[in-house]
């Protein structure tokens, strides 16, 4: 069932890979900025807007660093939500995000992919890992993690030992990362065959932190395309945060957003 625009609806962002966590202050303040400001119609959150997430069930306890952190986000997207929609889809660090969360957010969880049919257009929505193809390590360990099975066992686990399990992995990519070890990127084939199956023009994801817009087929009409998302990082020099806005009738366009 795809998802139809309303046809009020006339400017729509896209934003991922915030990788949002407490003490890293100027994601966070940014993410704050632009979610107080934006002017688009609808938002849409296309995964890993936290860097990990074990649970709906980090209870607010006073002096913590993490759930203090988890409830100033959850105000910010109430706050926005009561503004304008809010959807959000699962990245590969914050899949477990449950209902509940979305619930008292006031926000909608979209499954990936997602169909929108906006501005007389069919654009299909991802993160974006399920098509990296390349990494078959990494296939793996998300048909198990992403299993009913897998993730009721892990939710039922203390919350402090979720959160130990949540360290290592992160733990075993950041070395992954440092070794040097190329990501894959989104597999071109697989991306096209997903367009035509769902009828759709053009992919939208995050994940692989390479924003670019890539023509795949221009020989048919309307032509295939994949705009990747940016990450945000503004610790990094140059900083990088940006939202990609869609604009109907038929223009999209990259905000670079500022700390
Ligand atoms: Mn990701």
């Amino acid at each position: 069932m795809p998802l139809n625009a309303p046809t009020q609806w006339r400017t729509l962002d896209f934003i991922s890979d915030l990788h949002l966590q407490a003490g890293q202050a100027a994601n966070f303040a940014a993410w704050q900025a632009y979610m107080a400001s934006t002017t688009a119609n609808a938002l849409f959150i296309l995964g890993d807007l936290f860097e990990v997430w074990v649970g709906d069930d980090i209870t607010p306890t006073p002096g913590d660093i993490d759930s203090d952190f988890v409830r100033q986000c959850q105000q910010v997207i109430k706050t926005t939500a009561t503004r304008l929609p809010v959807f959000f889809m699962h990245g590969n660090r914050d899949f477990l995000l449950g209902e509940d969360f979305a619930k008292t957010c006031g926000i909608q969880l979209l499954p990936d992919p997602t169909v929108l049919d906006f501005d007389g257009q069919r654009w299909l929505l991802s993160h974006g890992d399920a098509l990296c193809l390349g990494d078959i390590d990494y296939q793996q360990f998300r048909l198990k993690v992403r299993s009913t099975e897998w993730q009721s066992n892990f939710l039922a686990k203390p919350l402090g030992e979720r959160q130990a399990i949540a360290r290592e992995l992160r733990a075993r990519s950041q070395s992954l990362k440092s070794s040097g070890a190329s990501y894959a990127d989104v597999d071109t084939e697989a991306a096209k065959s997903w367009l035509r199956l769902h009828g759709a023009a053009t992919l939208i994801h995050g994940h692989t932190h390479q924003p670019q817009d890539h023509l795949l087929d221009a020989a048919v009409q309307p032509a295939l395309r994949r705009l990747v998302l940016s990450d945000w990082d503004l610790d990094a020099s140059p900083a990088r945060a940006e939202a990609l806005r869609l604009e109907a009738p038929g223009s999209w366009q990259r905000i670079a957003l500022e700390a």
